[in-house]
């Protein structure tokens, strides 16, 4: 519901501006309930270019807690890293003794475009804040929307990509999968691997994706189906035939609709549903 409620904040009432299309994929962790990886492309009218777009859309402060107090509560519980590094050096995101979310991040007094496929927010020297026993800066804030985050109460990460490069990236991230490892003892000699067996074997369904899986929900939905046509000048489309079958095999492939044949013979104007379907009916 909750998922469903978001999407319809971002795609139908555009709290980002207008949304030309999006991915999301349910990723399921060993512990925490399910959460959305959402990628969305924004008109050109709507992209986030300049500094004070990020600043309008991407927070990474803790908020003045005497001006807003219940977004500060929920900054403090939802979205601080760690914290990890020198005074946690045990927090899960740590490997080799580094953070591999690079947390703490620097301080900044103005947030920068485009650094790598990322903008650097703006992370201002403020007082600290006590969440536990730590007392943490704006270093350690996750970027967050306040909207978004006054709205649902809950860690919503929001962050600007700023180049393709990093839209490839979180392309690739999103239909990741999830990690694992298969790992197998036995006496020396030649190693049978069956893969279907580990991948049974391996399998690891917790109880929130059971349910999500068992209810039959979206594991992945996006808004647009891309489609690569295999381009070719007219009337020399690949043909396959026998020996000694070329005039038959043009006769037949002269009548067959291939996917660039039947796109050019559409009406110009003409619905994706009524297409696909078109198409498709067709064998
Ligand atoms: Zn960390």
């Amino acid at each position: 519901m909750k998922l469903k409620e978001l999407l319809e904040d971002i795609c139908k009432h555009g709290i980002f501006g207008t949304v030309l299309a999006y991915i999301y994929v349910i990723e399921f962790q060993k512990r925490g309930l399910p959460h959305a990886h959402i990628l969305l492309t924004l008109d050109s009218e709507s992209k986030i270019r300049t500094k004070d777009d990020i600043d309008k859309f991407v927070n990474t402060e803790f908020p003045d807690p005497c001006t807003d107090l219940r977004l500060c509560q929920i900054v403090t519980k939802c979205m601080v890293h760690g914290p990890c590094g020198t005074i946690n050096i045990n927090f899960s995101c740590m490997r080799d003794g580094h953070c591999c979310k690079s947390f703490p991040k620097q301080f900044k007094d103005d947030t920068e475009e485009n650094v790598n496929g990322y903008p650097i927010y703006r992370r201002r020297a403020t007082e600290t804040v006590q969440v536990g026993k730590y007392s943490i800066d704006n270093r350690w804030v996750v970027p967050y929307n306040l909207w978004l985050l006054k709205n649902f109460n809950a860690h919503i990460n929001v962050e600007v990509c700023a180049s393709v490069k990093s839209v490839k990236y979180l392309y690739k991230y999103v239909y990741k999968g999830h990690n694992a490892a298969s790992v197998k003892i036995q006496k020396e000699g030649a190693l049978d691997h069956d893969a279907i067996l580990s991948f049974v074997e391996g399998r690891y369904v917790r109880g929130p994706e059971a349910m999500w899986r068992l209810n039959e929900f979206n594991l992945s939905h996006k808004s647009h189906t891309i489609v690569r046509l295999a381009v070719h000048l007219p009337q020399q489309q690949p043909i396959v035939y026998q020996d000694g079958q070329e005039a038959q095999a043009i006769e037949r492939a002269a009548l067959k609709m291939i996917f660039l044949t039947f796109h050019q013979a559409l009406p110009p104007v003409i619905s994706t549903r009524r297409y696909d379907r078109r198409f498709y009916s067709k064998g």
